[in-house]
């Protein structure tokens, strides 16, 4: 395939960048701009885990679709690993907010090589990288001001665009961080996507200080385990839960200072005790509604709760009283800038933040790998290697 020309078809830039889906779902692109050649030592089709439209685990399925067209200032990235993310389930439902083009696939969390610089400055074949995982405008206020996470065009690999079940993905260069050659492409895709999250809730939206204590739910989890080491990190004591003695050695394992049974233990009543009644200051909150209510009794008078998620439903009492008697602050965050992501990304290059990885699976195992996010059957990330 070394020097074959293919010939790519571009686009018209848009506001917000042409999703190559909608070509490949005969959309109508006109006016097409221009014809180019294009020296591709990758192949023309790709192999990909794709839907066909919201279902189970088993909806999941290989097929071989057309490479990826980068739209003007993206590049291609050769594949190599994709972690999942609860986002991935809702997108599979059809119940995480997105609209996707079928077939769609899936995959938030990506790192690989570039494959074609599509002639984008500063890039070459063969680098290696990680991708960001949310797309933007770069034009508007909300991403000239850094939060990127809020530009009315945000879109997630995966989720409002294709994602990393494939052999290739195309992605804006802004997207495109270069990964160290001592950092393995397995690891690198479990870091993006949770660290990014936890990052943002804990330095960001909580503005977490030194020696205060946090309690994190489900350290078990992509969020709960980033938030854990984030929190360490910053000088914080950290009361972790996890579902089950094997999870609470392994919450133990990630640094946290306490570790509750969620499952087994009253845990407003034990973190009231570890703290000497006081509460804690930071609430790092995911669960939903099977949490929420002891996530606010839990806080310290002018605690921070902030969440990122409800995996397990998004209702939830709040005990009003406890909010105003005790000055507490409910604050709601998704996703993180850019700028957030390059931010921890240093931590992760030199060890002091390290993603734990439940399995490394086969691309073609994504349904199995699906199956096992959502029973919890898991502890850290579960990556798929393409
Ligand atoms: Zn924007």
């Amino acid at each position: 395939m070394r020097g074959d020309v293919v010939f790519i078809v571009e686009h018209p830039p848009t506001p917000f960048g042409l999703p190559p889906q909608s070509l490949r779902a005969g959309k109508a692109v006109a006016p097409l701009s221009r014809v180019r050649a294009f020296p591709g030592d990758y192949k023309r089709r790709m192999r990909a885990m794709v839907i066909d439209g919201p279902g189970p685990a088993s909806a999941l399925h290989a097929a071989d679709l057309p490479d990826p067209l980068p739209a003007p200032g993206e590049v291609v990235v050769q594949v190599r690993a994709c972690a999942l993310n609860h986002l991935d389930i809702w997108t599979r439902k059809g119940e995480g907010g997105s609209k996707p083009a079928y077939p769609f696939v899936l995959g938030c969390d990506i790192a690989g090589e570039v494959a074609d610089p599509a002639g984008v400055a500063g890039f070459t074949a063969g680098q290696r990288v990680m991708l960001s995982p949310g797309t933007s405008c770069g034009r508007c206020r909300m991403c000239l001001s850094g939060e990127d996470n809020l530009c009315p065009g945000y879109r997630i690999f995966g989720h409002g665009r294709n994602g990393g079940y494939a052999e290739r993905v195309a992605s804006p260069a802004a997207n495109v961080i270069a990964l160290p050659d001592h950092v393995d492409f397995v690891e690198a895709a479990a870091f993006p996507l949770v660290y990014l999250t936890a990052w943002r809730m804990l330095m960001v939206r909580a503005a977490l200080r030194r020696d205060e204590d946090v309690l994190v739910w489900a350290a078990g989890s992509g969020v709960g385990m980033a938030a854990v080491q984030i929190a360490k990190l910053h000088g914080a004591r950290v009361i972790a839960t996890a579902g089950g003695a094997a999870k609470v050695e392994q919450a133990r394992a990630l640094g946290a200072d306490h570790v509750l049974d969620h499952h087994a233990q009253d845990v407003v009543a034990e973190v009231k005790r570890i703290t000497g009644k006081k509460g804690v200051e930071v609430v790092v909150e995911h669960v939903g509604a099977a949490t929420w209510e002891r996530s606010v009794l839990s806080l310290a008078v002018r605690g921070r709760l902030v969440t990122c998620g409800a995996t397990t439903g998004a209702g939830g009492e709040t005990p009003l009283r406890h909010v105003f008697a005790r000055h507490l602050t409910l604050m709601g965050s998704y996703m993180g800038s850019k700028a957030d992501l390059l931010e921890a990304a240093p931590h992760f290059f030199a060890g002091r933040l390290r993603p734990v990885v439940h399995a490394a699976l086969p691309l073609a195992e994504a349904a199995a790998a699906h199956e096992t996010m959502e029973a919890s059957r898991h502890f850290g990330k579960i990556v798929l290697r393409v």
